[in-house]
């Protein structure tokens, strides 16, 4: 029986082990399958903390319901009612400009405007701000294929303060990365084709609002889980037959053992705290890119060199309670978003009980900050004292809060957020080219093709059908 171990045990390496063996189960090949973790729990970055009757993520606290795979895969998994969508009594995000909390004008997607009077109205832009956006309708497309970063891109069709003031902190609060260096074709490539098709943004996106009008969506494009994100990891857990997954096991070496021409390479694994090691026919490396060049350094320097090249940064989520009646601002929306000249410590907080259900006791209130990411990484190794007076100072300032928090919870990330910097895309080419050199070999998860948890469940589903295709061979 041919062996496939899976390194990881995020969401990526989970969902790999799930694919494989759900074909096994379904009259696929028999596999020996291995999935190897070297902390002491599974899930990575998904982690969810209840305390108190408050219910925290201290990771991601949702995914997109437009990216159907996770939800595909929930509802799979038996989660179909466990899925719940964002509080439509305040669909809406604040923007922090000086000490006041501005809303997004409704109809504003991501980077542009799709309404017109909400955005005319809006006192989030000044009068020159708001005239040099509207120029997109009239700017011609971009001719050269000079790859784009984010920052160019909607500095050239939208201005400055479009840029400044919405785009690079919404991406902030998503990427925690910076505009400047994030490649525009491998985050948001939608917009370059709705440049390339429409020529103006904000035409091309009103033209896609109205194309979709007549949908009714079955769920909002924000969803959770009821009882918090790490239900998905305990529900894959439970599809895993025991003897599977393996907490506690660093790799920490591999070599590739060449047989005979006609049977392929095999790999032998190397584990922290044993001599004993561990041959697969198949290896998937389901960890961030950093470990795993670590580990393919001795037989695959090229992939090991690309590798490095993507870089990391890192981020905090800092969950803190209130009483309700301590709160001045009223919470109707989901929560805001700070740009970087604000010169604030927090780049982006979530009203959590009012954006989810079920977060927080009646008359008490969850809010969540974030902190860190590509501009400001040095706050995330901050001592927890410094850092939480920081992240105090601000919100209690904005939100005009009164007391002391009931309850406060940090969770830092470090070099957990992989960036899709200027070059991503030749970068996986490169990559891709230099697996072609050593069957048997597969990487997934957030580093590579979307860092949201349904792009790392998509990209472990075609994954496991490369190495389905691989082990018939
Ligand atoms: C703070 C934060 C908030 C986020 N919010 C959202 C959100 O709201 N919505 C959303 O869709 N996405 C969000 N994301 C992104 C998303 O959560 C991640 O991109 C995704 O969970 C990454 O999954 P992964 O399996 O690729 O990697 P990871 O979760 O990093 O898992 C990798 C695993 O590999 C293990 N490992 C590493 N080296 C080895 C080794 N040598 N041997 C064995 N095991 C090893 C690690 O211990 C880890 O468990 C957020 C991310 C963070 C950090």
């Amino acid at each position: 029986m041919k062996r496939i171990v899976i390194i990881g045990a995020g969401i990526a390496g989970l969902s790999t082990a799930y694919y494989l063996s759900k074909s096994t189960q379904q009259g696929g090949q028999q596999l020996e399958i291995a999935l190897l973790e070297k902390g002491g729990r599974l899930g990575g970055s998904i982690l969810t903390e209840q305390a108190d009757g408050f219910l925290m993520e201290g990771g991601p606290d949702c995914f997109i319901s437009e990216k159907p795979w996770a939800l595909k895969l929930c509802e799979e998994l038996g989660l179909a009612q466990e899925v719940i969508g964002t509080n439509q009594q305040v669909r809406r995000t604040f923007i922090l400009r000086g000490r006041r909390l501005h809303e997004i004008p409704e109809g504003f997607m991501l980077l542009a405007p799709t309404s017109l009077w909400p955005f005319v109205k809006s006192s989030l832009f000044s009068l020159p701000g708001k005239a040099r956006m509207g120029l997109d309708l009239i700017l011609p497309r971009k001719k050269s294929d000079v790859e784009e970063s984010l920052g160019a891109f909607v500095r050239r069709r939208l201005g400055r303060e479009a840029l400044e003031r919405i785009a690079e902190p919404l991406v902030a609060g998503i990427h925690a990365g910076d505009p400047e260096t994030m490649s525009l074709q491998s985050t948001f490539p939608r917009f370059i084709d709705l440049e390339q098709g429409h020529r103006s943004l904000i035409w091309g996106m009103y033209q896609r609002k109205k194309q979709f009008a007549h949908l009714r969506p079955r769920y909002t494009m924000f969803i959770t889980l009821r009882h918090g994100m790490e239900g998905l990891v305990t529900a894959l857990k439970k599809t895993l037959s025991p003897g599977i997954i393996s907490l506690e096991q660093g790799v920490v070496g591999m070599e590739k053992i060449t047989g005979k021409p006609s049977q392929g390479p095999r790999y032998r694994l190397r584990l922290r705290g044993t001599k004993k090691a561990m041959e697969a026919d198949a290896v998937v490396l389901a960890t961030p890119s950093f470990a795993t060049a670590d580990l393919l350094q001795g037989i695959a320097g090229e992939i090991a060199r690309q590798l490095t090249t993507i870089p990391y940064c890192s981020t905090a989520t800092i969950n803190l309670a209130y009483e309700r009646s301590q709160i001045g601002h009223p919470l109707d929306g989901y929560g805001f978003v700070v740009p970087r000249l604000e010169k604030r410590s927090i780049m982006a907080a979530t009203f959590s009980s009012v954006k989810f259900t079920g977060r927080a006791p009646q008359g008490k209130v969850l809010l969540r900050c974030f902190v860190g990411g590509a501009k400001n990484e040095e706050l995330v190794s901050w001592g927890d004292d410094e850092l939480l007076a920081a992240v105090r100072g601000d919100i209690e300032e904005i939100l005009e809060i009164k007391d002391e928090p009931l309850l406060q919870r940090i969770y830092r990330w470090h070099k957990a957020m992989p960036q899709y910097t200027l070059g991503h895309d030749e970068r996986l080419s490169r990559i891709e080219q230099g697996l072609a050199k050593h069957p048997g070999l597969f990487l997934t998860g957030s580093a590579y093709r979307g860092i949201g948890i349904s792009d790392c469940v998509h990209e472990a589903e075609l994954t496991v059908q490369k190495i389905l295709q691989f082990i018939s061979k």
